[in-house]
């Protein structure tokens, strides 16, 4: 339960069309004492296309560990305070998460400027199933890690949503066809609510093949939503993992899954590392 008269306001910022600062979240980003940002120098520009100048404490990463208890101080002392990041809601795949924390166990009281969040604009427009998703913000970078990662979610029934970039949106989606199966329905949000916005659907095959054939489509940022395992799917996902636990007994790792897998009808990649 709070017990100071300050409050902490998270406050969602737009991820590329700025007239998606809700006028709440202006008034709020007026009213404070000090806005916390992940980068000053952007959040001084969106500000300043508000025409709002307050003071703005770094609060990233590297250092946000050691400024949660100078920000927790000041809320304590009466002042109320922002916190932004870069793009859409912060704590999700960005920073906030420890001082939010640190706020609440102090008894400060922390309210939410909702507004926007590139997972769930993704999500409005994909067409797949929504009422059930797991968001999974980046995949590791390290390709073994990143496949370890697939493999363990090949059964999952939700929709899974993954944030992705540039560099990497090809390798990816190749490696989800490896554990998820090629078929499998998937739908790419690019540049969403900016100039060159689109939504590719298809399956993953169908998606990297688009994406490798044109360059345009590997620029910008993304959200990947990959279909949730059918009842189907799910239960030849199990059954190839119960026979390739058996099969390993007695036939090395790449032998037993290609032989669960063949007897199995599940993707061979989805059967170790999970
Ligand atoms: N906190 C943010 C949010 O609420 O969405 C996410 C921050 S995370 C560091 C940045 C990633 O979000 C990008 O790499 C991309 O995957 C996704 N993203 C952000 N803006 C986007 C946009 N306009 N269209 C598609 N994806 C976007």
């Amino acid at each position: 339960m709070s017990t100071s008269v300050a409050t902490l306001y998270v406050v969602a910022t737009p991820i590329g069309n700025l007239a998606d600062l809700s006028p709440r979240a202006q008034e709020v980003l007026r009213s404070v004492a000090a806005i916390c940002a992940e980068d000053t120098r952007h959040t001084g520009q969106l500000l300043s296309h508000f025409g709002i100048s307050k003071p703005l404490v770094a609060l990233h990463d590297h250092n946000e560990e050691a400024m949660a208890q100078r920000v927790v101080s000041r809320l304590l002392a009466g002042e109320s305070l922002a916190v932004v990041s870069d793009a859409g809601t912060p704590l999700v795949s960005d920073p906030g998460f420890r001082l939010v924390r640190a706020a609440r166990a102090a008894g400060v009281k922390v309210s939410p400027i909702p507004g926007a969040c590139a997972a769930i604009a993704a999500l409005s427009v994909a067409g797949l199933p929504s009422d059930r998703f797991v968001f999974e913000g980046f995949l590791p970078a390290k390709s073994s890690a990143r496949r370890e990662r697939l493999q363990r979610l090949a059964g999952e029934t939700g929709t899974l949503v993954f944030y992705e970039s540039s560099h990497r949106i090809a390798e990816s989606l190749a490696d989800m066809g490896g554990a998820f199966g090629n078929e499998r329905p998937a739908v790419i949000a690019r540049e969403l609510t900016k100039l060159f916005e689109t939504v590719l659907d298809g399956t993953l095959e169908q998606l990297l093949a688009r994406v490798l054939a044109d360059d345009n489509q590997r620029k910008g940022e993304f959200v990947v939503m990959v279909q949730g395992a059918g009842d189907d799917e799910e239960a030849k996902i199990a059954e190839g993992r119960r026979l390739y636990t058996k099969l390993n007994e007695h036939l090395p790792p790449s032998t037993a899954a290609k032989l669960a897998a063949e007897l199995s009808g599940a993707p061979r990649k989805a059967l170790y590392g999970f």
